[in-house]
């Protein structure tokens, strides 16, 4: 029996407020990928059922997993609130034959790729800083200093993104930029690495 496929993991990151959750959703939509679900040491917003997108821990609790060694990375986010993505959903999506969605911060995206150098990192940019300004004000959530601080971290992020990055998505037109991150993927599956079975199978129907 060979060994199952391993799953393609996609990392999505970007700014506050570029599109990261809309487009991840567009991802989802793929047959054959799951979401990874990260814990966090926030506070659930009204909007957040537990579980779905977070596991929602305590401070204590997060940290006897770092110390269990249960995360694939982990993170402190604008110097708040502590993230990680669990090994457990890499081991499932092995199980189930599905490839892995994380929407993860660049600090994440870093020790990812630095762990498995075969992830896919994209990078998903706002067209201008207006628009981004625009949009973070029109959802509402956060106090005009943070707003101020989310759009100086995302200068900082377009500076540096290049280095750990594989692809850029610009999420001007939200149709658009959705069939972009699943043409991403679509490819990624279709690279040669990734077809060895099959082909050999092919190549057995020939005679070998
Ligand atoms: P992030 O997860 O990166 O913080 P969201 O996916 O929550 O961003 O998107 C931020 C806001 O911008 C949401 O209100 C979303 O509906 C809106 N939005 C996302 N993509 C577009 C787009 N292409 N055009 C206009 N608004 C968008
Ligand atoms: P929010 O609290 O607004 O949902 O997310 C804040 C930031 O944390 C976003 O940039 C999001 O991508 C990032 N994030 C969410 N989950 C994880 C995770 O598991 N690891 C890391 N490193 N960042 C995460």
């Amino acid at each position: 029996m060979p060994a199952p496929k391993q799953p393609l993991v996609f990392i999505v990151s970007g700014p506050s407020g570029s599109g990261k959750s809309t487009l991840v959703q567009k991802l989802l939509e793929l047959p054959g990928t799951m979401l990874s679900v990260s814990c966090t040491t926030r506070k659930p917003r009204p909007t957040e059922n537990a579980g779905k997108w977070y596991n929602f821990v305590t401070e204590a609790e997060f940290q006897q997993m770092v110390e269990r060694g249960e995360f694939l990375e982990s993170a402190q986010v604008f110097g708040k609130s502590w993230y990680g993505t669990p090994r457990k959903w890499l081991d499932e999506a092995r199980h189930k034959g599905l490839d892995l969605v994380l929407e993860i911060d660049v600090q994440g995206a870093a020790q990812v790729k630095q762990k498995l150098p075969g992830a896919v990192a994209i990078f998903i940019l706002p067209p201008s800083r207006q628009e981004l300004e625009r949009r973070l004000r029109e959802r509402g959530q956060d106090s005009e200093e943070e707003i101020a601080r989310r759009l100086e971290q995302a200068r900082k992020e377009i500076l540096a993104f290049r280095e750990f990055y594989d692809f850029c998505v610009i999420n001007e037109d939200l149709e658009r930029a959705g069939r972009e991150v699943q043409a991403i993927a679509i490819a990624t599956r279709r690279r040669c690495d990734q077809n060895v079975e099959q082909v050999s199978k092919i190549l057995d129907s020939f005679g070998g």
